[in-house]
């Protein structure tokens, strides 16, 4: 599962670099969190997804996981789409574990999955008003498959309650 996931990782990284290289003014950067802020429904990993994820939590200072813990409580109860990532830096705007975070968030604004509604707004209308035109974008379809081989999903809630369990 590992090396499928380390795979797909630089698959996305090499479309990332390429359209980087294509757009080197693309907006993805440290502080825009409009998305961490908006997203439709608590964050779905696979297991694969969970093991990385849970190797940056505990990395985290003890203070800082506490607080990630009450958010994370909160969501589960919490009725009301969208959410906000229980894992944001609200100050900051970054995302505490970046080097770990979801497939999800790695193409999220490099890959458009129209179908589904799932695609940054702000890119889109920079697509639009052509500041980014003739952008290739990435083929989620693609990504999809390989997730499949990356174990059973569950919400971030869901994983994150089995950890602290386990500690
Ligand atoms: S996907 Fe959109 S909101 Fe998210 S970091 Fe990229 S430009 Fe910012
Ligand atoms: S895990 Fe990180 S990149 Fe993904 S939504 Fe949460 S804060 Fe944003």
């Amino acid at each position: 599962m590992k090396i499928a996931l380390t795979r797909l990782h630089a698959d996305i990284d090499a479309r990332v670099t390429a359209i980087r290289a294509y757009s080197p003014d693309w907006p993805c950067a440290r502080g825009c969190d409009t998305c961490c802020r908006q997203l439709a429904d608590v964050p779905q990993l696979t297991a694969g997804e969970w093991d990385l994820l849970q190797e940056g939590l505990a990395l985290l200072p003890a203070e800082r996981l506490g607080e990630i813990r009450q958010r994370i409580a909160a969501l589960t109860l919490q009725p009301t789409r969208p959410v906000v990532c229980p894992l944001l830096d609200l100050q900051t705007g970054t995302c505490p574990i970046y080097a770990h975070r979801p497939i999800a968030c790695q193409t999220y604004g490099f890959y458009v999955q129209r179908d589904k509604g799932l695609y940054c707004r702000d890119i889109e209308a920079r697509v639009d008003d052509g500041t980014l035109s003739d952008v290739i974008w990435g083929n989620h379809e693609a990504i999809d498959q390989q997730l499949t081989g990356l174990g059973k999903i569950c919400a971030l809630t869901e994983w994150f309650e089995r950890w602290e369990n386990k500690h």
